[in-house]
């Protein structure tokens, strides 16, 4: 299936997408509505960005800023260089035929034309393969996303999930270097979506770039990267994943108070019955959560990853660590952390995420405590041996 990509004019050194300072404001007899706040964000040439926010944040108007397919009311969008913006309406339109391949929401495959007719369409609209060749090329597509069978049935013929999985074939039909899907799952099941997922990354792997709008957490693991969108501003993917009852204003200013720190693999974060004055999200890596015993005696209790939190037992009940936090062995750990002071603010401008943080306090005292009862018998059963 390698092919020589369609050439975007590069710029060394630069992103293949830049969007500075863009706001979207819909007028309609209802009023005015800004769906996008002042979005500044980048995406590098081969990247597998997942876009994901609540419904009505933002995230299909935002794909439709860099597709071309509706203006910013202010603010710039290059893509490869070129602002998109200062094209005329035609020109921008055959460019993006070359240059993209979307997935929209709602498929909009036409409604006359067979399944293979629908995935040959880009190919004819910017002139791309030879005429006799564009039918098996279409197949191949087609095939890909195992619909070789329905190739010939129209839209209404085939279901709704095998529509979607035809807008993608029909994306790819070009094969362009920048894809752009929005929710290009949401009607497969687990495994045709899995297979969706598998054949990005493959494209991406091989240099494409591709911005995937997606309501299901689980797709952010295969992506490279994950934007997160709120009420039309784009907030820190930690910050929303961790504490996902904050408001979007509170994201915001919750991101300009905290800290990021690293520590090597193996590195202490917390020595237990140290006080701790801070509260910490990670990032990326995974810590173990650690009770000390006498001597070398250690028991790891749990193990928590990315946009996971800890030091907030302390934090909430006062008192020295109940257990010690070590970067795991095999992986550096980056975190957010958050003063005390800062903490003890937000869990006041926040009651939802302090109510949901006290039952994770719970939660985790309890499975503490079964722990310790497991160690005790377990210092009996090793001391019984030895006596
Ligand atoms: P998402 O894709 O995240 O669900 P959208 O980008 O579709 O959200 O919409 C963001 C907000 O903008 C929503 O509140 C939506 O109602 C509003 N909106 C989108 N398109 C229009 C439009 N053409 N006219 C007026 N409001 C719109
Ligand atoms: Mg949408």
């Amino acid at each position: 299936m390698a092919r020589t990509q369609p050439k975007l004019a590069s710029v060394d050194g630069s992103n293949l997408i830049e969007i500075e300072q863009v706001v979207k404001t819909f007028s309609n007899a209802a009023g005015e509505f800004t769906a996008l706040r002042g979005i500044d964000l980048s995406f590098e040439e081969g990247e597998f960005v997942a876009v994901i926010g609540k419904s009505g944040s933002g995230k299909s108007t935002l794909l439709n800023m860099f597709t071309g397919i509706d203006h910013p009311t202010s603010g710039k969008v290059l893509v490869g260089g070129v602002d998109i913006y200062a094209m005329s309406e035609s020109k921008r339109s055959l460019w993006r035929g070359r240059n993209l391949g979307i997935v929209f929401q709602f498929f909009q495959l036409l409604p006359m034309l067979n399944l293979l007719e629908n995935v040959m369409l880009p190919m004819d609209y910017v002139g791309m393969y030879e005429v006799n060749e564009r039918p098996k090329r279409a197949m191949e597509l087609l095939h890909m996303v195992g619909l070789e069978e329905q190739a010939q049935k129209l839209p209404r013929a085939v279901s709704t999930g095998q529509q979607q999985s035809a807008a993608i074939a029909r994306a790819l039909s070009t094969d362009a270097p920048i894809i752009v899907a929005d929710e290009p799952t949401g009607n497969l099941d687990s495994r045709s979506a899995s297979h969706i997922i598998d054949l990005f990354a493959e494209l991406s792997s091989r240099g494409k770039t591709i911005v995937m709008v997606t309501h299901d957490p689980s797709m952010t693991k295969r992506t490279s990267r994950t934007v997160v969108i709120s009420d039309g501003v784009i907030v820190n993917e930690t910050i929303a994943q961790a504490l996902p009852l904050l408001s979007q204003s509170l994201m915001k200013e919750l991101s300009n108070k905290v800290e990021k720190i690293g520590f090597q693999p193996g590195e202490t974060i917390i020595r237990s019955k140290e006080s701790i004055p801070k509260f910490f999200m990670i990032v990326s890596g995974a810590v173990d959560i650690i009770l000390q015993g006498r001597g070398k005696d250690n028991l790891i209790i749990s193990q928590l990853g990315m946009n996971d939190f800890f030091g907030e037992i302390e934090l909430m009940r006062g008192g020295k660590s109940i257990a010690s936090v070590r970067a795991a062995a095999d992986t550096p750990v980056e975190v957010l952390a958050l003063s005390r002071e800062d903490f003890s603010w937000l869990m006041e401008a926040s009651p939802l995420t302090e109510k949901s943080i006290g039952n994770i306090v719970q939660k985790r005292l309890e499975e503490k405590k079964q722990a310790d009862r497991r160690k005790r018998k377990g210092l009996f059963g090793r001391k019984a041996k030895t006596e």
